[in-house]
């Protein structure tokens, strides 16, 4: 339930593919590293990746005396995971549903979770500012500490639709804590040399000129890749990275 929730933190990308959902686990593994109690609610119903992340794919959600009892990832229940991934059948299985069956599902995931005491609710939300993202507003409106990350790739066109993402928090009374950019450059895992494959900075830019934190580059590197599917945090598997650099940063700010 969301009154044993500290904190809040929404995941928003103005795009699909640009590693919301990567941040959003990257970010709930790296805060249980540190130590907190952790929740990640996948609240992208038509494209529910989370499960797959934390390689939790064959779990599936129970119904307890006062609630859903998350998926948990660890046996010290540190991290408990609550996904429409766990309510399907098959991963290939298609949720063609309208906005008010969404809303609806949405509290549920909202009002009916047990999550016990946590410090940190991460929420991975749908790419763009649609229901899903108007349901998620107006019920967190009982959570005190509540803010929003933004994803975003370096390329023109994704940093536009982060302005829409800015527009929609400012708007709702959200506070945006930062933007990140994600595959920002090409990280040689062996020399750890960067390469920017596309142009690089944008995230920053826009940072500076929405006048909000810029929390810092994300390379594509492809260990990040790999631990897609394990559960692992970069934190813990490649320290020495510039992703693990970044995720550290961030919790310790937090
Ligand atoms: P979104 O949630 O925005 O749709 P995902 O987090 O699912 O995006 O990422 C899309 C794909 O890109 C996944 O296969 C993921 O493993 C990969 N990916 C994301 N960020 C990185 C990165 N920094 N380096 C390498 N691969 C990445």
């Amino acid at each position: 339930m969301l009154e044993d929730v500290k904190r809040v933190i929404l995941v928003l990308s103005g795009k699909g593919g640009v590693g919301k959902s990567t941040v959003s686990t990257q970010l709930a593994l790296t805060l249980k590293e540190h130590g907190f109690k952790v929740g990640l609610l996948d609240v992208d119903l038509c494209g529910p990746s989370v499960p797959y992340l934390l390689n939790l794919e064959n779990h599936s959600v129970h119904q307890g005396p006062e609630g859903w009892i998350p998926v948990y990832l660890d046996t010290e229940q540190k991290l408990g995971v609550m996904s429409i991934g766990f309510l399907l059948s098959s991963r290939n299985d298609a949720v063609v549903w309208r906005g008010p069956k969404k809303t609806s599902m949405i509290k549920q995931f909202l009002e009916d979770v047990c999550w016990q005491e946590l410090d940190f609710l991460v929420i991975d939300t749908p790419p763009g500012t649609s229901d899903e993202h108007i349901t998620v507003m107006e019920n967190l409106r009982q959570v005190p500490q509540c803010s929003a990350i933004l994803v975003t790739t370096p390329q023109e066109v994704a940093i536009e639709d982060v302005r829409k993402e800015i527009t929609f928090c400012r708007k709702t009374g959200i506070p945006i804590m930062g933007i990140i950019e994600n595959m920002s450059g090409y990280e040689c895992p062996v020399c750890s040399e960067c390469t920017n494959i596309f142009s690089s900075g944008g995230g920053k830019s826009l940072a500076e000129i929405a006048k909000i934190p810029f929390l810092g580059s994300l390379p594509i590197d492809p260990r990040v890749g790999k631990l897609a599917g394990q559960g692992v945090a970069a934190v813990k598997e490649i320290p020495n990275s510039n992703t693990s650099k970044v995720f550290s940063e961030l919790v310790k700010h937090l």
